[in-house]
């Protein structure tokens, strides 16, 4: 039996919004490796092993998969929205280049899914309709120097940002750090999009000018759009839309 590891994005929460292709990937799977609340969106049927697992594991989740593969299992390894997005493709490949060569000659593929911040957008409009650029708030893969580094030059280029890992419990101050950061440095009303569990039943969705957003408003599911400089609203009789312009003119 030929083995293989296919890397697929659950999308941010609904069914609907997973691809045909992640469908067929998980049909075939004989395994399905992943963070505890992903492999829980899988369903259970005779021949799938499921391997729940916690978080912060990912190499260790990643070496299993690539393990399996070897042994001829079809592994599928599940992150939410895009597996490339602060997720376990990188991880698997990391795990791959320090491994054993045999693990090279696998096939592995990677899936794609819709990612939190796509999903956002697309609930309030068009915020990331011109240049932007995305930045993980999770100080525990890098120092948070660098992401304050960013934040300024993400201002000073004038992008549209997407935040993912805003808040959690564990590091409640590093959001409010960024809040300060973001209000000071852009000095204006821009519109920030509150989006937690994006196309779940738990969705919320909040729309406030930066210089109303509270540390308190965004936790571990939450995607935070800050637009750019003529990011604008619109309000209308059924909802307000946030949308970022196709130009900036000189
Ligand atoms: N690979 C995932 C991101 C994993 S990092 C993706 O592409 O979406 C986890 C972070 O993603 C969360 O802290 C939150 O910021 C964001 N996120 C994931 N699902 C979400 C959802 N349904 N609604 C809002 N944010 C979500």
């Amino acid at each position: 039996m030929t083995g293989w590891v296919k890397i697929v994005g659950l999308g941010p929460g609904s069914d609907d919004l997973i691809t045909p292709q992640v469908s067929d990937a998980v049909a075939q799977a004989s395994d399905v490796i992943g963070y505890i609340p992903y492999v829980a969106r899988i369903a259970p049927r005779a021949g799938l092993t499921l391997h729940p697992s916690d978080n912060r594991v990912e190499l260790d989740r990643a070496r299993h998969a690539l393990s399996l593969a070897l042994q001829g299992h079809k592994v599928a390894v599940v992150s939410s929205g895009d597996p490339g997005v602060f997720a376990m493709a990188s991880a698997l490949f990391e795990a791959l280049e320090d491994g054993p060569a045999s693990w090279r000659d696998l096939d592995i593929e990677v899936l794609p899914g819709i990612t939190a911040m796509l999903a956002a957008a697309a609930r309030v409009g068009a915020p990331l309709g011109h240049d932007f650029c995305v930045i993980n708030l999770s100080d525990n893969l890098k120092p948070w120097t660098l992401i304050e580094k960013r934040l300024q030059l993400a201002v000073e280029g004038d992008f549209a940002m997407a935040f993912y890992n805003p808040r959690s419990k564990s590091r409640p101050e590093g959001f409010a750090r960024a809040l300060d950061l973001l209000q000071m440095a852009c000095g204006d009303a821009r519109p920030v999009v509150f989006a937690r569990a994006v196309s779940t039943p738990d969705e919320q969705i909040s729309i406030v000018p930066l210089t109303e957003a509270r540390p308190e408003m965004a936790d571990m599911r939450t995607v935070v759009i800050l637009g750019a400089s003529n990011t604008r609203i619109i309000e209308g009789a059924r909802r307000r839309i946030v949308y970022t312009p196709r130009s900036v003119l000189p």
